[in-house]
């Protein structure tokens, strides 16, 4: 929230208490004094917008009130604690790459790494590939860091060293977002029975708990953990796998009723697993993350792995990265600034403060507005220097009340968009929870296609191939 308060909002979370064990009241108000205490310097900050309250213990109808039409019956009432959210999590992470770029760094996309310069003793760099032209150049470096992800293994691969093992137990990932608002300003977490089954293996049984959040007009469902074993480019989540996750999702929350054409997106992903229980099915997630400097794994200098387990760490995890580089530099680490300086777009004073300002001198409606200073913070005017430049710029894209046509030529312009769907899912919040539509896509195809001079087959390709990317929901 201090360095990118456009995009961290507070977000109070409930979740019912029942019983006398460990979600009975008793466990659950100690479990939130202790969130409490360990986050006892949360209200630091000046802004008032900010300011995270202390968990508390409810009463059956107050959760009734935060859970509409709940059925409070077998619980005692429920504990209420505050957490944050993100606005929008891809222009979280392009804000700190914006931000690097400011300060010096050489950021590039869709270039795949090949292979390792060096030998087995000493890492030299990489070998890339321009995804578009198929052009291989080398990148040279005293120290590669591999971030990789699910792929951290299938890079390591093509290392000089073969025998490094595996880093990365893949487990599969999904949230689903309904286009229906079901809860107020809290999000809950209810507990619920889940049953799926593997593809030609066994049928796994449990409990769990789903947490249903509130995000703009929608509501985002999760997590589906399930044991993968595919290789990572593989991973999209079947009609099969998406049924049986909304089954358990109207069990936890049966008034809820939620119809299959509600879901209109689905996030998905892969995650470092430390292990499953065989019977249930249940996925134990990796607790931390972790580093690897492989002089240590696999006697070769110049190459660290790093397996990232929540997007929540991931400043103390580069911080971690980029003190362990300066080390082997020989260099002396120098403090830490990261905590406080705002990213890209994050030189905010009071949100709330500068939120208001901004309705009040904008000369767009108040939602284009909200939108603009959500997503952009303190570089909004950027995008209304293309509105003055050019009204055509200032239109909303058809379909969408909000995204200007001037984020899909900033997003090219600025932000190093080159496909249709990095402006679609990566640049604005066009489809970022669904298909936008056909109108839509065409409009931003044909921003983009006039920057980028496409011809139409390849804005039609482009349409086509943003469109396969919402199947099977759409
Ligand atoms: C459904 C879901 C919900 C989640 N919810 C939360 C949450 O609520 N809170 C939270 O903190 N975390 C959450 N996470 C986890 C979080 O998203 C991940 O921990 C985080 O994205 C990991 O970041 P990363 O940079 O390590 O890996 P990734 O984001 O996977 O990035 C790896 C990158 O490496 C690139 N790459 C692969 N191979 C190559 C190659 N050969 N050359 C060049 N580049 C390559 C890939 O294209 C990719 O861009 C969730 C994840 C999922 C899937």
């Amino acid at each position: 929230m201090r360095i990118a308060p456009h995009l961290i909002h507070p977000l109070p979370v409930v979740m019912p208490t029942y019983g006398h064990a460990l979600k009975g009241r008793f466990a659950m108000w100690a479990a939130s004094l202790a969130n409490d205490l360990i986050g006892f310097d949360r209200n630091k900050s000046n802004d008032p917008h900010q300011y995270l309250p202390r968990g508390r213990l409810i009463p059956p109808e107050k959760l009734k009130e935060y859970v509409p039409g709940y059925d409070v019956h077998n619980f005692s009432g429920g504990v209420v604690w505050h957490d944050c959210q993100c606005y929008n999590t891809e222009r979280l992470g392009l804000s700190y790459l914006l931000s690097a770029a400011d300060a010096g760094a050489d950021a590039a996309n869709y270039v795949e790494c090949t292979a390792f310069l060096g030998d087995a003793q000493k890492v030299a760099g990489i070998q890339a590939k321009d995804c578009f032209t198929g052009e291989i150049f080398d990148i040279r470096a005293k120290i590669v860091i591999n971030a990789c992800g699910p792929w951290v293994d299938e890079v390591l691969r093509k290392a000089p060293k073969k025998n490094s093992g595996r880093r990365f137990l893949p487990s599969s990932a999904m949230n689903i977002v309904v286009r229906r608002k079901l809860l107020g300003s809290h999000a809950a977490g209810l507990p619920g029975p889940y049953v799926y089954r593997q593809e030609g293996g066994p049928v796994y049984r449990g409990n769990r708990i789903l947490f249903f959040v509130p995000w703009r007009d929608t509501t985002i469902i999760g997590t589906d953990h399930r044991i993968y074993d595919g290789n990572p480019d593989d991973f999209f989540p079947d009609n099969m796998q998406v049924e049986s996750f909304l089954d358990s999702v109207n069990r936890a929350y049966p008034s809820a009723d939620i119809k299959r054409e509600e879901v209109s997106f689905i996030h998905k992903g892969l995650l470092p697993m430390a292990g499953a229980n065989v019977k249930t099915g249940e996925v134990k997630l990796e607790k931390r993350f972790r580093i690897h400097d492989h002089i240590h794994d696999d006697k070769t200098d110049g190459l660290i792995t790093v397996v990232g387990v929540k997007y929540t760490t991931h400043r103390d995890v580069a911080n971690n990265i980029i003190t362990l580089v300066l080390k082997k530099l020989g260099r002396t680490p120098p403090m830490c600034r990261t905590q406080d300086t705002p990213v890209y777009g994050g030189d905010i004073d009071r949100f709330e403060d500068f939120l208001k300002e901004s309705l009040r001198t904008s000369a767009f409606n108040e939602p284009i507005t909200r939108h603009l200073v959500y997503n952009y913070g303190s570089k909004y005017k950027d995008i209304l220097s293309y509105t003055k430049a050019d009204p055509f710029l200032g239109e909303t894209v058809p379909g969408s009340a909000e995204v200007l046509k001037a984020e899909i030529l900033n997003g090219v312009r600025k932000e190093m968009a080159l496909k249709l769907s990095d402006v679609v899912l990566r640049r604005t919040d066009l489809g970022s929870a669904g298909n936008p539509g056909d109108a839509a896509l065409r409009a931003a195809a044909e921003v983009m296609g006039g920057e980028l001079r496409w011809d139409d087959r390849r804005i039609q390709k482009e349409i086509e191939e943003t469109k396969a990317l919402y199947p099977p929901l759409n």
